[in-house]
């Protein structure tokens, strides 16, 4: 099977997976780059997976249905277009002959959710929208930082080999505040260089792994002395209140140019 980010608009991928002949895609804020691949490849589009009701991850969703038939997916608890199939956290779905497992994962928006695939072809897979990025996470804007960071912790305890769908390629922006956040960090660095190459070469960064996340991700490592301390000296937060840490991280990125 392939999995292949097409981009769109300044900085967004919609992923799409196929076997050759049928395929799945994930947040197609636009259906034009989708139905480009679909006419190219000869495939069948025969779902359509939403993580959240932002137009820039939906925007092409009734193009896509009423071209294709596709069965559309998405979070129970939002706006998205109609009709479409509602999940939420312990419903599981099979498309592709892939099994995806539903996580809610609220703090982007107030209804995200997340599909996880324990197999495919190996190792785990992670569609997770705006929650997770590589070096980063997603803004609070429906959500609190208490929800967020623990959507992300459900996220971390994923598998270390699953691999990372994030929607938005913002890496090197991400690295450049984790690295004025853990300096020290030498896995972070490397990271960073690699990062750079595959950018001046024009490759997506993505996907990531759950295992690097942990490394590299400061608003994954808010238990982590040097993160902690980082934040105090930002704006004071209490080092051993996980998700006062996990504020301070949001809001200072928030700031950081
Ligand atoms: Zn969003
Ligand atoms: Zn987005």
């Amino acid at each position: 099977m392939k999995l292949i980010p097409l981009p769109a608009f300044q900085d967004n991928y919609l992923w799409l997976l196929h076997d050759g002949r049928r395929a799945l895609v994930v947040d197609p804020g636009d259906a034009s780059p989708v139905l480009a691949a679909l006419d190219e490849g000869g495939l069948q589009l025969e779902a359509i997976l939403v993580t959240h009701h932002h137009p820039d991850h939906v925007g092409g969703v009734d193009a896509l249905r009423d071209a294709t038939g596709a069965r559309v997916f998405g979070p129970a608890r939002e706006r998205i277009p109609e009709p479409l199939q509602r999940l939420a956290e312990g419903d599981a779905i099979e498309v592709l002959g892939l099994r995806f497992e539903v996580l809610d994962v609220p703090g982007h928006t107030a209804g995200h959710i997340a599909y996880h695939c324990p197999d495919f072809e190996g190792a785990p897979l992670l569609f997770c929208g705006d929650t997770l990025f590589s070096g980063g996470c997603g803004r609070l804007f429906e959500g609190t930082a208490a929800q967020m960071h623990d959507s992300l912790g459900k996220l971390a305890a994923l598998p270390g080999n699953t691999r990372v769908c994030c929607t938005h390629e913002y890496t090197l922006g991400n690295l450049k505040f984790a690295t004025a956040v853990e300096p020290g960090n030498s896995r972070l660095i490397h990271y960073r260089q690699q990062c750079e190459q595959r950018r001046s070469r024009g490759e997506p960064t993505l996907p990531s792994t759950i295992a690097l996340e942990r490394e590299v991700n400061p608003f994954l490592r808010t238990r982590v002395p040097a993160v902690t301390q980082a934040a105090h000296a930002y704006n004071a937060a209490d080092e051993r209140d996980e998700v006062a840490v996990f504020a301070a991280l949001r809001q200072w990125k928030n700031e950081f140019r």
